[in-house]
């Protein structure tokens, strides 16, 4: 059916609403900057794992961290955005949303880098953002994106007491490989700093979700990478364990991002292959008997090609995907393009 505005055929409703779903729903694009500093550079209000999400990618000053396999940073200012514009952003997603500010249960603060790095993320801003949450009764949970140096006990207690809510504690573990770490991935964060994070968390009473990386080099075989990702899964379950740290892993089938070291470094190895879906699948489930709350990354952020991702495996297929998001984010209505990237901004 046609439909008429101002004179003008436009669209039906069935093609409107499948356009609007593509572009607001959750295969809405992102990768893309911000196009004003009011602006962030992406936010989805999204189901979750069953819990109904406001997700921001919030547009600051660039991460200073450069490793080798993340190309996130490229795309942030160079430039201080100083707290009336992070907050100018806040209120502009808000606004966007405020038809469904009522059921929200979760806010998940994120910039490409660390909120908690006050030298790229304003720190009045994110106090203010974060306690704002108080007057929203259903949100339970507030997930902070960072890189574990950057947190302390008093900063968690003091936004924890500000919004009254749970605080979880979002970053990349990556691998348990110390070579992989500090070589391949030049993550630049050694395992015992890692570990100091979360005695942090731990004293602080909050949360962690994690990723871990499914074939981080891109050297490995897919034997390798099941047995090392799962290694990774267990040295983050051990740890949490035994500081009685509620967890949850986000097993990301590694991507190469375009522009990045990691990029060159595949180019060079003949023997490169992406990730295989399947394989990725099969280790999420063997975790998830042994009692893990694992979901899977299956967005590449709008920063690789398709021959740079899972896509490219002989396995791959659309019902495979069906497979992914059916048995591990299923509850989160995901799209593999782009509505899990909560979990993936960076740090
Ligand atoms: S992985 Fe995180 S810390 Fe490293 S460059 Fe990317 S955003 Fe920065």
């Amino acid at each position: 059916m046609l439909n008429v505005q101002n004179g003008t055929v436009t669209m039906g409703p069935t093609d409107s609403i499948r356009e609007l779903y593509r572009q607001f729903g959750p295969p809405k694009p992102m990768g893309t900057s911000a196009p004003v500093k009011t602006q962030p550079h992406f936010f989805l209000h999204r189901n979750f794992l069953g819990e109904q999400d406001l997700a921001i990618l919030f547009n600051t000053k660039r991460c200073a961290y450069q490793c080798k396999f993340c190309a996130l940073p490229f795309k942030s200012s160079h430039e201080w955005v100083d707290a009336e514009h992070v907050l100018a952003q806040f209120l502009y997603v808000i606004h966007e949303v405020k038809h469904s500010i009522g059921v929200l249960e979760r806010l998940t603060v994120a910039n490409e880098g660390s909120v908690f790095d006050e030298t790229t993320f304003p720190r009045e801003a994110l106090t203010q953002i974060v306690e704002s949450t108080r007057v929203l009764p259903r949100i339970r949970k507030v997930v902070l994106e960072t890189r574990l140096e950057f947190i302390r006990k008093e900063r968690l207690a003091e936004l924890g007491t500000a919004c009254g809510k749970k605080l979880d504690i979002l970053t990349g573990f990556e691998t348990q490989d110390p070579h992989l770490r500090d070589v391949v991935l030049g993550k630049r964060e050694p395992l015992s700093a890692f570990l100091k994070g979360l005695d942090i968390v731990a004293s602080a009473g909050a949360e962690l979700t994690t990723y871990v990386l499914f074939k981080p080099a891109p050297t490995m075989t897919d034997e390798d990478a099941i047995a090392e990702a799962e290694l990774s899964i267990d040295y983050v379950a051990r740890e949490c364990g035994q500081r009685e740290i509620p967890f949850s892993i986000r097993l990301n089938p590694m991507y190469n991002a375009q522009g990045t070291p990691w990029h060159a470094e595949a180019l060079r190895s003949p023997s490169y292959r992406p990730p295989r879906l399947t394989d990725v699948i099969q280790l999420a489930e063997k975790k998830k008997r042994e009692g893990i709350r694992v979901y899977l990354g299956l967005t590449s952020e709008g920063l690789a090609k398709d021959m740079g991702t899972y896509r490219a495996r002989e396995d791959f297929s659309s019902d495979l995907i069906k497979i992914a998001i059916t048995r591990f984010n299923s509850q989160t209505q995901l799209k593999a393009r782009a509505a899990d990237y909560g979990a993936s901004f960076g740090a």
